[in-house]
């Protein structure tokens, strides 16, 4: 938790409200695999990927790159599932 936390802290505000985003590791998928999250506490801004969390900011941060972000996005589409209960937990920031 506390190394989500630290993480979420290197992250710019999100591109569309301005808000704050937040960063969580998640384990979804018939697999149970780690997929990195990063989510506007606003709006519906997201960013699903099993790329490194490292990465994932640096992207998160470079969002005036939306080329970049779409394909990620387009990339991780199916490993989507609903998990709204686990984030809402994770949502104090
Ligand atoms: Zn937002």
């Amino acid at each position: 938790m506390n190394d989500n936390r630290d993480i979420s802290n290197k992250l710019k505000k999100c591109p569309f409200c301005g808000h704050v985003a937040f960063f969580k590791t998640t384990k979804e998928g018939e697999g149970r695999k780690c997929l990195n999250k990063i989510r506007c506490t606003n709006c519906p801004a997201n960013m699903k990927t099993v790329i490194e969390p490292e990465l994932a900011i640096e992207v998160w941060n470079k969002r005036e790159d939306n080329h970049e972000w779409q394909q990620l996005e387009h990339e991780q589409q199916q490993c989507e599932l609903e998990d709204g209960k686990d984030e809402q937990r994770n949502q104090k920031v």
